[in-house]
């Protein structure tokens, strides 16, 4: 910059001050919004506008109208965003005031369009206190305030990041080690607001309460200076209305199961490893709510499994009631359908930034509580009662809204044309002047042509002098003196009368007031409204947990469910159990149903072997999603099930199936191991999809084999293991609980036909060559692997030309190494054909 400052920009720099260094500063400028400097350069960029100069300094704007689109994007580019207003009218000579009303943020979105209504946006901030991480998240558009202690790092960063903050604050003094994965960094803050006896103060304060008693969470200092901070930044640094957050809670009182992020991932829970997809996910696969707010609860719930049995079958009971008469479930989801995004709209409405419009979305989502509440009476069962307590109907803020507001009114506040006819009688009265103004005109000029003779005696108006009296020249002399003369033209002159200003007043005026009178008749519904907020967010929250076991219910029925049992004895046993997602993707071949049995004693490991695109994930992935379903509390797409309670639930996928991730894939792979290993009890379920993968064979298996030994052995978990080390097997011979499964497979001329189906046993032969072809593999490469296989199988021969199957006993179960020959191919009895030896297959393809 050069010379000295226009004293706009001695405004701007002020401004910019004022608020965090690195927000994009949004300077209202008549039309436009319009950024200068490092902004302008940041924010053309993201937003893809063209930069100017003027008198050298780059700028570039957005009008004012189309702003929200280009604010969404820079958030949701992670930017925190300034929005600069004019707070005074444009005076000539007077330079216009200005203030940064609120500062909008990837976790601070009030009044943008969200892009993403069935997920929560979290703000949050994380602390370190006297020995106990604490953090606290709020979700700003829902009302969600919660607070949570860990002592154990792991445990605080594996919660932190299910909860996915997409904004976090820190102190500045805290030199944390490590981020929680996969989380944007999270933002210092002044160190003081993190103050314990402020944050106090602030919260207090804030609910008008003498002591946080009464929110259950008065022992957790941590987890309260934490939240304590998170209120100050929201409302004192990004100038955010939090008049709406009537309650905080403590996190999971109740101790749900735990899974970690891989976990999380592997089984494609709300996020589909293929980031294009987004149809394979258990989310999308149960998602038949009827409500935002049941959208998001669902996907909360599912990131959050029970585990105490008396809660399961809580919400197992509605399910079951519901699908017990077609009728019920049919009037819930009639009546759930009318209601909006409750929680979202009181949110609105409590921050004083509703329009008419979700006012009266408010009115039509009240109107079907009071029947939803009689139905979850007529339940019979103790969660519906706890809803039907819940639902609080308001008809008497149904009636003031449905008096007051028409029934499809404008989006704008302040342009009128809001209130029903007849709602206020100084409306109407303007209203009716408004409308009878011509016709009380044309009367006026009737009248006056009258008394004073003048046939040609016009009354017209223009902008300058309102309304008038136009006379021709030729008829001067019958003017009367009540006429006072306002203008001369070449043929006529122009008068005026009282009663006519005093009506044109009224006139002119009339729109003006109309608009102002209804905005603040419509802002004192608004406010009637608001005082409703608890107990309408308390409402909407029942809602949603009603909406989700709607949702199961409607599942259940579709894809025929079954009810699981659910035991504390640890059988897991599934008659004819599917994968919740393949079974409903389209075009998919017809899904195979499988069973499962594990237990305490007899089978407490699986080792599952199988060529290649058998389908050996697919089935320990949905072992692992029924078990996972059962206790959040659905139904499961099974004939029947019996399920205990699992404590956590892990899944390790093999290196190869997850190349996305930057580090060494073996050592990701380790990581995920050793976690599983560290933290797997004897109440968990551990899926594992191949192991040692990432090295050499020798090491690989050796590895996969200590694993296997050490999860029966010691920590005895249910353990779901594929895998392609056909030595595994031999773990069989040795240990009492593991059992031998292989997924069958039938050769059939030269073609591999999958059959999809489970059995007992274990298999050592690969397929790998027919797989390769059906990949479309050159023949050539095909012939030739073929005569390699078999020229390194011929070695594999013992003295008497028998396959080499007796030298895979020995010494295995003395944790020996194993021997080189077995990680070769031994071939084996064909499955239907007898003496039939492989190479001769076909070039048939499979599934015909
Ligand atoms: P593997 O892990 O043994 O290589 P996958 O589990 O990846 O095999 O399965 C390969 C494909 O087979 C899957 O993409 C799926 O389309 C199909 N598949 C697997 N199991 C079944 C089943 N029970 N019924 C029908 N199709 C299945
Ligand atoms: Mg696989």
């Amino acid at each position: 910059m050069s010379g000295k400052l226009t004293p706009m920009m001695e405004q701007y720099q002020r401004i910019k001050r004022e608020i965090p260094s690195d927000a994009l500063l949004l300077f209202r400028l008549g039309d436009f919004y319009e950024m200068f400097f490092e902004d302008a350069r940041r924010g053309a960029e993201i937003l893809n506008l063209t930069l100017t100069k003027r008198n050298g300094t780059p700028m570039c704007g957005v009008p004012y109208h189309a702003a929200q689109g280009y604010m969404s994007k820079l958030v949701d580019a992670g930017c925190r965003v300034a929005l600069c207003e004019q707070t005074s009218e444009p005076k000539p000579g007077q330079i216009v005031e200005r203030e940064v009303t609120q500062i909008l943020s990837p976790g601070c979105t009030a009044g943008l369009e969200l892009t993403a209504p069935d997920q929560n946006r979290f703000l949050a901030a994380l602390t370190f206190q006297s020995g106990q991480y604490g953090f606290a998240f709020l979700d700003l558009t829902t009302a969600e305030f919660q607070v949570a202690e860990y002592e154990d790092w792991a445990d605080c960063a594996e919660e932190f990041q299910r909860i996915r903050p997409r904004e976090w604050i820190v102190s500045e003094d805290w030199e944390m080690e490590a981020y929680p994965e996969g989380l944007s960094r999270p933002l210092p803050v002044d160190g003081w607001i993190f103050e314990p006896a402020q944050a106090q103060l602030l919260l207090t304060e804030h609910f008008k309460v003498q002591s946080l008693d009464g929110f259950g969470c008065e022992d957790m200092a941590a987890g309260l200076s934490a939240a304590g901070a998170l209120l100050y930044y929201a409302r004192d640094i990004l100038r955010s209305n939090v008049g709406h957050l009537k309650r905080i809670r403590p996190h999971q009182m109740e101790e749900v199961l735990i899974m970690d992020a891989a976990t999380r991932r592997n089984l494609e829970l709300v996020d589909s490893l293929t980031a294009s997809k987004s149809n394979t996910t258990l989310l999308k696969a149960l998602d038949k709510t009827a409500t935002a707010m049941g959208a998001r609860q669902l996907r909360r719930w599912l990131l959050a499994p029970l585990r105490q049995r008396e809660s399961i079958c809580a919400r197992q009971l509605v399910v079951a009631r519901l699908l017990e008469e077609i009728d019920f479930l049919d009037r819930l989801s009639e009546g759930l359908k009318q209601i909006r995004d409750l929680e979202r709209l009181i949110t609105r409405v409590s921050q004083g930034s509703a329009n008419p419009r979700d006012l009266k979305s408010l009115q039509f989502s009240l109107q079907p509580l009071e029947s939803l509440k009689e139905l979850a009476l007529e339940l019979d069962s103790p969660l519906a009662k706890d809803f039907a307590e819940r639902i609080q109907p308001l008809p008497g803020l149904e009636k003031i809204i449905s008096e007051a507001i028409i029934d499809e009114p404008p989006v704008a506040t302040k342009e009128g044309g809001i209130l029903q006819d007849g709602f206020d009688p100084e409306v109407e009265t303007l209203r009716s002047a408004m409308r009878d103004g011509k016709a009380w005109l044309a009367e006026l000029q009737k009248k006056e042509q009258e008394s004073t003779g003048i046939k040609s005696l016009k009354i017209r108006f223009n902008q300058v002098f309102g309304y008038y009296i136009e006379v021709t020249k030729s008829h001067l002399d019958q003017v009367p003196e009540r006429y006072h003369r306002k203008q001369t033209l070449a043929n006529a002159e122009r008068y005026i009368t009282p009663e006519l200003k005093e009506m044109e007043s009224k006139i002119l005026g009339a729109e003006e007031r109309v608009k102002q009178l209804e905005y603040e008749r419509f802002q004192e519904i608004r406010d009637q409204a608001a005082a409703y907020t608890e107990s309408i967010q308390e409402t909407a929250r029942a809602l949603a947990e009603w909406d989700v076991l709607a949702g199961f219910a409607v599942v259940a029925r579709l894809h025929h469910y079954c009810r699981p049992d659910i035991n504390t004895s640890g059988k897991l046993a599934v008659e004819d159990g599917r994968h919740p997602v393949l079974e409903q993707l389209e075009g998919a071949e017809r899904f195979v149903p499988n069973d499962v049995h594990l237990n305490e004693e007899e089978c407490r490991c699986v080792i599952l072997t199988g060529p290649n695109m058998a389908g050996k994930s697919t089935y320990i992935r949905q072992v692992a999603l029924i078990a996972l379903m059962a206790q959040v509390g659905s139904y499961v797409p099974a004939a029947s099930a019996e399920v205990p309670v699992f404590d956590r639930i892990f899944t390790r996928v093999g290196a190869s199936d997850d190349l996305s991730r930057g580090q060494s894939t073996f050592m990701v792979e380790m990581n995920e191991t050793a976690n599983i290993l560290n933290n797997a009890t004897s109440q968990s379920l551990v899926i594992l999809d191949e192991i040692g993968r990432g090295t050499s064979t020798f090491d690989g298996l050796s590895i996969a084999w200590a694993v296997a030994e050490h999860l029966y052995s010691e920590i005895k978990a249910k353990t779901l293991f594929a895998t392609h080390y056909h030595e595994l097997t031999e773990l069989a011979a040795i240990l009492k609980g593991v059992k031998n499964y292989n997924v069958a497979v039938r050769e059939w001329h030269d073609q591999v036909i999958f059959l999809r189906k489970i059995v007992p046993g274990g298999t050592d032969k690969s397929y790998g060559i027919q797989v390769a072809r059906l990949a479309g593999l050159p023949k050539d490469v095909i012939e030739r692997s073929k005569e390699i296989l078999r020229n390194l199988e011929e070695q594999e021969l013992d003295a008497s030309g028998k396959p080499h199957l007796a030298a895979h006993r020995v010494g295995v179960g003395k944790k020996r190494r194993p021997r080189q020959k077995k990680i070769k191919e031994v071939p084996q009895m064909d499955l239907f054909r007898q003496g039939a030896s492989r190479g001769q297959v076909s070039e048939v393809r499979s599934q015909e």
